[in-house]
């Protein structure tokens, strides 16, 4: 965001006026398909059910479903004819006709018993809490349950104080609230996360050209960060499966150890934000266009990825293992712009004035990088616990240095070595870590 004129930052509140949600569409639309399993009490979420069931077991409830709905059955094939097959099973499970025939065939991935699924019920996924000491309805307000919403009701103060003009984006990082019904896989899915997202407001006739260009310089974002290619992709949403705001939309995708799964939303939301929280609060939010002298709503291009889920991302994609001198290393080969520690500082040993210098080294790096100040055990050990979190330098102050002022720094992935002047290593760390 810091990089760019055309975006700006903002921190808005978590709880917001309830108004805020019922304008978004999430008091009516925020919602999951739940079913139970009467026998276990097992609970699922409907649309995901089928990652749960294998492929054999689906193939022979879906026969079993044709041959007893002998009318249904070119709809069946209709609703499997996607390219996905985990969205042709979602489609089944959850359009109205086959939805509960199909789960009438199915055995509950806990307890294995058939027919046991209650039908589905929609479930809203924010959590609620109440303002004051009065806990009934008209106290209630949400924990948000995305960040997107605090941008799009303060686009005209931040539009102002900042004088932009279209096209330019806010951003916001920031926790998010959602009572899944399923936490699972890790970081991946959980009740309470950190999102961040960059709503960017164009003109109108200019969507297509921006969305466009936000898909490419997204998919970039995490390749330039040293994300796999091969285990990126963009996932087109059909027409039919659009969110009811958006115009268009694609996940980013990566490829994690249980499948693919979206790391980041992009979606043209046209004005339909704008113009819900106009209708819900009464108040304009159209932009004043100078140059045509004109007043409107903009369109928005959305780019809404999960922190904590990418970050999950980033930590598979730079996990290895390699041996070295018949040990294993392993080492976390993260981006240096994304290593939580840039450098350690290392004494060789213990005496001889070089703990001194190197507390000096660490007091001066640490003003602008965040280092690690390690003099426990022998230092190849030490190595091997800064690979393990990424770190991508370490620093080591020897014999050598005692002479010359001068240290090795280690380059984590190649494991060499150079010598550099002590003066010199602020300077150096900077280009390195700024490539
Ligand atoms: P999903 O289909 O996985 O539930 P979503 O389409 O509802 O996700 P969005 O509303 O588009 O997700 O939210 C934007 C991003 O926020 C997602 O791409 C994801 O990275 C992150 N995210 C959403 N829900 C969670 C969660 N429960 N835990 C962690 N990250 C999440």
């Amino acid at each position: 965001m810091t990089y760019r004129e055309d975006v700006e930052g903002i921190d808005a509140s978590i709880l917001m006026h309830p108004k805020v949600w019922q304008a978004s569409g999430h008091v009516e639309n925020f919602t999951d398909p739940m079913i139970d399993c009467k026998q276990c009490k097992s609970r699922y979420r409907l649309d995901v059910l089928g990652d749960q069931i294998n492929e054999k077991k689906k193939k022979k409830a879906v026969d079993t479903l044709k041959e007893n709905n002998p009318g249904l059955v070119s709809k069946i094939d209709e609703l499997l004819s996607g390219p996905d097959e985990n969205e042709n099973f979602e489609n089944l499970l959850t359009d109205d006709e086959t939805g509960n025939k199909l789960l009438a065939e199915l055995n509950c991935p806990q307890c294995g018993n058939k027919g046991t699924f209650t039908s589905a019920r929609k479930f809203n996924l924010m959590f609620k809490t109440f303002i004051g000491p009065v806990e009934d309805s008209g106290s209630v307000v949400y924990l948000r349950p995305e960040t997107a919403q605090g941008i799009f009701v303060n686009f005209l103060n931040v539009q102002s104080a900042s004088r932009q003009k279209l096209p330019f984006g806010i951003a916001q990082i920031g926790k998010a609230f959602r009572n899944e019904i399923n936490t699972k896989n890790f970081l991946f899915r959980t009740r309470e996360f950190e999102q961040m997202e960059m709503q960017f407001f164009v003109k109108p006739a200019d969507d297509k050209k921006w969305f466009d260009y936000w898909k490419g310089e997204r998919i970039n974002w995490y390749k330039s960060l040293g994300m796999d290619g091969e285990k990126l992709r963009f996932h087109d949403h059909a027409e039919n499966k659009l969110a009811h705001y958006a115009k268009e939309a694609t996940d980013i995708e990566y490829l994690f150890p249980f499948g693919w799964g979206e790391m980041e939303g992009i979606h043209n939301r046209t004005n339909f934000d704008l113009s819900k929280h106009e209708e819900y609060s009464g108040k304009s939010l159209k932009f004043f266009d100078e140059e045509a002298k004109e007043k409107y709503l903009p369109f928005i291009i959305e780019s809404s990825a999960g922190a904590s889920r990418s970050f999950m991302a980033f930590l598979l994609d730079a996990y290895y293992e390699e041996e070295v001198k018949g040990e294993k290393r392993s080492v976390l080969k993260f981006h240096p712009k994304l290593a939580p520690i840039k450098a350690a500082i290392l004494p060789l040993v213990n005496k001889d004035g070089m703990p001194e210098i190197a507390r000096e080294i660490e007091k001066d790096l640490r003003r602008n990088f965040k280092v690690f100040y390690d003099d426990k055990g022998a230092v190849g050990r030490r190595y091997r616990r800064q690979d393990e979190i990424g770190t991508p330098y370490s620093i080591t102050v020897d014999t050598q240095t005692l002479e010359d002022k001068t240290v090795t720094v280690r380059d984590r992935d190649s494991m060499e070595q150079v010598r550099v002047s002590t003066d010199q290593l602020s300077a150096y760390l900077a280009k390195k870590l700024m490539d």
